[in-house]
């Protein structure tokens, strides 16, 4: 379905933007990953998303903190892509502690990563898109966009912001052939996900188990995760022509967590 665009992914070397990369290949799109993590670990992804799809795949170590940094990867795909049809804004990081106890250099990286790196993919992207003449960007948001939870101010209030930035965006871009979206994820099993299990667990003196069921899930009315595979196969829908006509939109995908 997307054989011959290509597409840059924000923290695919794990996780969701992983998912993410492994569904977009599978329809035939080029990849350029990006993340941190084990050099090989990298290597072995990247190589294997090419032999198993036939696709090309870069990688690129662009640290979401540093906008110069993300300026260079988006030419940098420009250039050995020879154009950009699609961005996915995914890289993000957590951190849980109370507003008044919350360590300033977290919440600076919070707003950094999850929040203003998109605002810079997407600056330097639209200009690609355009000549191009077709785009598609898709923020990855969170429920937390939406609505709040205690002991999370930075990563909520960075969700929040990427829900202002896709509308935002989508009416600049509307007349351009390009959309902008966000998916909304309630809790998807990822290492994201697990780290936060034992702070969780420490600030609200509860065991793991609790965590899982009774903050993780509680409000999810099917009282199910969502999988990175069902976010993936969001995406790649947001990025076919049925889509043509969604832009701005905030997608959710949480068992019925925001419905209530
Ligand atoms: P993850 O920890 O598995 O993956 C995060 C990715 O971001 C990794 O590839 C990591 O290397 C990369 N990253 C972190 N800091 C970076 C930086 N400074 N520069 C470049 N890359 C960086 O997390 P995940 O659960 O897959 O989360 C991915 C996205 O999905 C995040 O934006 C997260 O907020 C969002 N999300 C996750 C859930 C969930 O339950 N897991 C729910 C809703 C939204």
């Amino acid at each position: 379905m997307l054989k011959g665009k290509n597409a840059v992914i924000t923290g695919s070397t794990s996780g969701i933007g992983e998912g993410y990369a492994r569904a977009l290949a599978a329809e035939g799109c080029n990849v350029m990953i990006n993340g941190f993590g084990d050099k090989s670990e990298i290597e072995t992804l990247r190589s294997a998303l090419e032999s198993e799809h036939g696709i090309k795949c870069l990688y690129h170590g662009a640290d979401m903190t540093k906008p110069d940094q993300i300026t260079d990867m988006i030419a940098t795909a420009n250039k050995e892509f020879g154009g950009i049809d699609i961005l996915i804004n995914n890289a993000g990081i957590q951190h849980v502690a109370p507003i008044e106890e919350f360590p300033v250099d977290k919440w600076d990286a919070i707003i950094a990563i999850n929040m203003s790196s998109a605002f810079h993919t997407i600056r330097n992207v639209i200009p690609i898109m355009k000549k191009g003449g077709w785009g598609r960007i898709v923020n990855t948001a969170s429920a937390h966009a939406l609505v709040a939870s205690p002991n999370k101010s930075a990563y909520v209030t960075a969700k929040h912001g990427i829900a202002g930035l896709t509308k935002t965006a989508a009416l600049e871009v509307a007349r351009d052939n390009i959309t902008v979206n966000a998916i909304c994820p309630g809790y998807v099993w990822t290492p994201l996900v697990e780290k936060q299990i034992p702070d969780t667990a420490k600030t609200r003196g509860m065991s793991e188990q609790e965590v899982i069921d009774d903050v993780m899930l509680a409000s999810a009315a099917t009282k199910k995760f969502t999988t990175i595979e069902q976010v993936a196969a969001l995406a790649v829908f947001l990025c076919s022509d049925a889509a043509e006509n969604i832009t701005g939109s905030l997608q959710s995908i949480d068992g019925g967590w925001t419905a209530q």
